[in-house]
């Protein structure tokens, strides 16, 4: 069956008790045993709850995978995936992450025992070089963030597998709408539910997605016993989402590159960066592992930062604001923002300099958001 099909139908079958079509919200922490000696598939929420028990295997089925395990938040579903490493172990990571798995790896795993090594996300022989004997784990994050730079799955799931190293792919940006991971070889899959599959900023969650029996063992078995769980209803939430995410994210798409082409129209722009434009040094590898490019797009400004905070106050209909995927459009500056605690260095050595402006482009009409830039742009 077909994406959007699946969206609606799989993992949310009528309740059997009232026939009620949409998944209802069992707000509640126990469930009654059948006896002393027997208890149901559900017997307390903090290890298995009806609700949050469909959008597990709705978001399974949507990235292809067996077996979907949700979390509070994006980064409680990275620990999760991350369970599977024990201290000693070794992971080669896309340099352009995400600012909160950085954070992970070097304030959580590496006092713990886990080190981690930065590779180039855009050069396969990048990851390659960083590969030690201890390597257990390669962490992408692509497109990235912010420079949606591109990993090439297929090339570094062959890598991993060769070596047994577990491929995780956080698909955030992408959605599973149009990119796989687990079909291009991935072995663990990671979301943000808070972004795209919630699709309206009113939710924090995340899920990790595997078809590895043993993996997913030690997945669930760390929901369980840590209990970073997503309540019922913000499972809810992001079920109702889940439904709309292919008319989202081809609307999504659509506004972005309308905005990409217009920008790398305007004179105080120096480049647009969005893996949909034929100017993308990897557009090429973006269209052999996605079918489509999603809302995300980042642009340097030529003036810089004092242009960067100018067109940021001017915006009226672009958000000051540091998430993404919603249905409204919002701005932000990675330096000063998302990468603002990290040092010169650091952020020098990611590329995430402080001339980059980037933009979750929402559903609005995308006149009105062009519009917009260009009469933010105007001030600088
Ligand atoms: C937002 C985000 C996360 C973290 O998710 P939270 O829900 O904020 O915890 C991880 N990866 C990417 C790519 C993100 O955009």
């Amino acid at each position: 069956m077909h994406f959007e099909t699946l969206a609606i139908h799989d993992g949310q079958t009528p309740d059997p008790y009232t026939g009620s079509v949409t998944v209802p919200l069992y707000q509640t922490s126990t469930f009654e045993r059948p006896s002393l000696d027997e208890r149901g598939e559900f017997f307390y929420s903090r290890i298995g709850n009806p609700t949050r028990s469909a959008l597990e295997s709705t978001l399974a089925l949507l990235e292809n995978g067996r077996h979907g395990t949700t979390f509070a938040s994006g980064v409680a579903a990275m620990m999760g995936a991350l369970q599977v490493l024990k201290p000693g172990d070794h992971v080669v990571s896309s340099l352009d992450v995400y600012g909160g798995s950085y954070r992970i790896f070097e304030q959580l795993m590496r006092p713990w025992g886990v080190e981690t090594s930065y590779a180039a996300s855009e050069a396969t022989e990048s990851y390659l070089d960083c590969i030690r004997p201890k390597t257990r784990m390669i962490w992408l994050e692509t497109p990235s963030n912010p420079l949606l730079q591109i990993s090439d799955i297929r090339a570094l799931a062959a890598i991993a597998n060769e070596r047994g190293i577990v491929l995780a792919v956080d698909n955030t940006f992408a959605s599973p709408y149009f990119q796989r991971p687990l079909d291009l070889g991935a072995h663990i899959v990671v979301h943000s539910t808070t972004k795209y599959l919630g699709g309206h900023s009113d939710v924090i969650g995340g899920a990790v997605i595997t078809s590895d029996e043993r993996l997913h063992h030690t997945i669930r078995n760390y929901q369980g016993a840590a209990g970073a769980i997503p309540g019922p209803w913000d499972c809810w939430l992001v079920l109702r989402g889940v439904k709309t995410l292919k008319i989202r994210m081809e609307e999504h798409q659509k506004n972005a590159l309308h905005l990409a082409r217009a920008l790398e129209k305007h004179p105080a722009v120096e480049r647009v960066i969005y893996p949909g434009l034929a100017s993308h040094p990897q557009h090429e590898l973006a269209k052999s592992q996605m079918s489509g490019f999603g809302g995300m797009l980042t642009i340097a400004l030529k003036s810089g930062l004092p242009a960067v905070r100018k067109m940021l106050e001017a915006t009226k209909l672009f958000i000051i604001a540091d998430s993404l995927g919603g249905v409204e459009s919002l701005v932000a500056s990675p330096a000063l923002m998302t990468l603002g605690p990290l040092s010169r260095e650091e952020k020098q050595r990611r590329g995430c300099t402080d001339d980059l402006v980037r933009l979750s482009v929402g559903l609005e009409n995308a006149e009105d958001l062009e519009a917009d830039l260009m009469q933010a742009l105007a001030t600088i």
